[in-house]
């Protein structure tokens, strides 16, 4: 808990330390007389992007302490994978990545929290658009989303992208809290420590791996009992 304490702090103290700047950058000029509109409304829009970027961490941390409050029940991976498209596929549509899905007409349950499943679907979309968008594409823009239902009784939901895939000494990284090799105000780093968190109390796994043209995330998870 105190690595995890001191990692937020640090976090939430580069946002604060925007703000400070831009908020006292305002006073000082306002000292000298009336800043423009143009000046201010680039501060202040300074400052709205780094509070919504504080919060964003909170709502992430949030998850970490929400484990067992509530029972989980039973889910289909299949609304999962549909509810979270209904969020992003909008963006994706925009970004002009195509999606590929693979489901299964009827699946077995699984045992969770519909909101907390989204939220790890959503995370993986996001970081493969993300990837898909950071690259001159020659080989398409393409997400695939699987669910395979394996002989051992167990689900796999995987999400296959186009974005070029993760170097080496990265991809032994991702799943730590606040890794991230994105720009500055950009990625924070949580995505994929929360969703590890979220498929481990929903007792599976979370892995990554490169395809070739990309990056395939493989999250497995039991079967829910009768
Ligand atoms: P964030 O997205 O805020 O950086 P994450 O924990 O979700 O935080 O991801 C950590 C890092 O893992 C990313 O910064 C990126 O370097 C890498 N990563 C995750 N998903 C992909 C992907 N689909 N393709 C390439 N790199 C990825």
């Amino acid at each position: 808990l105190g690595e995890i304490a001191t990692s937020v702090a640090h976090e939430l103290n580069q946002p604060l330390n925007v703000i400070r700047m831009a908020t006292g950058n305002i006073l000082r000029k306002m000292s000298a007389g009336i800043p423009t509109p143009e000046y201010l409304s680039k501060k202040l829009q300074r400052i709205s992007d780094q509070t919504e970027r504080a919060a964003t961490i909170i709502d992430h941390m949030r998850m970490f302490g929400r484990r067992a409050s509530e029972q989980p029940s039973k889910i289909d991976p299949t609304e999962l994978v549909r509810s979270a498209l209904d969020l992003i596929g909008e963006q994706l549509r925009l970004a002009q990545i195509e999606v590929e899905l693979n489901l299964p007409e009827v699946c077995p349950l699984i045992l969770g929290h519909q909101v907390q499943g989204e939220q790890v679907l959503l995370n993986l979309l996001t970081n493969a658009r993300d990837a898909i968008s950071s690259r001159q594409n020659p080989d398409g823009r393409k997400i695939s989303v699987g669910i395979n239902v394996c002989e051992d009784k167990t689900i796999e939901i995987s999400v296959e992208d186009t974005g070029g895939g993760i170097e080496d000494n990265v991809i032994q990284r991702i799943f730590e809290p606040f890794y991230t090799t994105k720009d500055m105000g950009e990625g924070t780093g949580l995505g994929l420590s929360v969703s590890w968190g979220i498929i481990r109390d929903m007792g599976g796994t979370i892995s990554a791996k490169n395809t070739g043209q990309g990056a395939k995330f493989v999250i497995s998870l039991p079967q829910a009992g009768d």
